[in-house]
């Protein structure tokens, strides 16, 4: 039986804005929930172009929009534009969910917290890990600034060394942790990698269309390793082909992206959406693992 609630005058309006939007998963995500709940509201993809972004926000505020997502190439530059930011969110430089609290737009970063609470789900444990993040750009350090206060080491290797060395200078002004910077070179990953538990992509390597990539060399992983790969497009990356078939653990980029998308939708709504009825939903969809 259909159960969708009819779009009437008393329809709360919740929205991405991005620029592309069009190949978001994010509406099918927050209308399932809402249909899900049996919740009178709609959830729809807004493509603004950069120049517009200060109007666009301005209009959203106006018309007492609940609440919406931000997505590239606006997540940072939104945070000028909005009346205030969590300290996570100010420290990462970078919000991708907002809130209309009483006509003020509260913003937070929900892809950090999303990241971790993706690991917490499949029980991963973060006591005593030392962590290698492949890449130092905006999911990076994301996950980097979600992880640097639970973790014993964490290792940024990147291809600009100079970026990575820009965000291990942020992270310690905010903890005093074991960061350390190295190049993305096979063999410098290969020296770092003996001594890491959990290791994360956060390069685009990997993402359609060239999915026959991989950010790592398959001969330098080990099975000691936890892989979690930000890449959800495919949903099962080279890397996690060929971290399964050495025998190591792992978590692809849908259970993040899930995540941040659980983490608005019930600050905006203060319900718990069904994460694993999404999945299902979206791998059925989609028709890959
Ligand atoms: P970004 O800000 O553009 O950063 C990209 C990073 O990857 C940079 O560190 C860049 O290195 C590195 N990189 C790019 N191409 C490379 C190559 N050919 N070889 C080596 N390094 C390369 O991108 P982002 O927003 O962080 O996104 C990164 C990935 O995470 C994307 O695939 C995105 O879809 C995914 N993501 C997933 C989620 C989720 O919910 N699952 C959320 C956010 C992002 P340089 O500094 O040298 O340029």
């Amino acid at each position: 039986m259909d159960n969708t609630i009819p779009i009437s005058a008393k329809t709360k309006i919740f929205c991405l804005v991005g620029h592309p939007v069009s190949h978001s998963f994010s509406p099918l995500i927050h209308n399932y929930w809402f249909k899900n709940l049996g919740l009178d509201s709609k959830y729809i993809a807004l493509d603004v172009d950069p120049n517009q972004l200060k109007q666009a926000t301005m209009g959203l505020k106006a018309l007492k929009i609940e609440g919406f997502n931000v997505t590239l190439p606006h997540k940072e530059n939104i945070i000028r534009l909005i009346d205030n930011v969590d300290s996570l969110s100010q420290d990462i430089g970078a919000v991708n969910t907002i809130k209309n609290e009483g006509g003020k737009l509260i913003g937070r970063n929900t892809d950090a917290l999303g990241g971790k609470q993706a690991l917490l789900d499949v029980g991963y444990q973060f006591n005593n890990k030392n962590v290698l993040v492949l890449g130092a750009g905006g999911a990076a350090k994301a996950l980097c600034f979600a992880l640097v206060d639970t973790v014993d080491k964490l290792v940024i290797a990147n291809r600009t060394l100079k970026r990575a060395e820009n965000l291990a200078k942020e992270l310690m002004k905010k903890q005093e942790t074991n960061i350390k910077v190295i190049e993305m070179l096979s063999p410098t990953l290969k020296r770092e990698l003996d001594n890491i538990d959990l290791l994360i992509n956060a390069t685009p390597i990997g993402m359609f269309p060239k999915i026959g990539q991989s950010p790592i060399s398959k001969d330098i992983l080990h099975n000691d390793l936890f892989i979690f790969d930000l890449v959800y497009n495919p949903f099962e990356t080279q890397l996690l082909k060929d971290a399964v078939s050495i025998g190591c653990k792992v978590l692809g980029g849908l259970d993040m992206l899930i995540n941040q998308g659980a983490l608005a939708f019930e600050w905006w709504t203060n319900k718990k959406p069904n994460k694993n009825g999404i999945k299902k939903k979206i791998i059925e969809i989609f028709g890959m693992k």
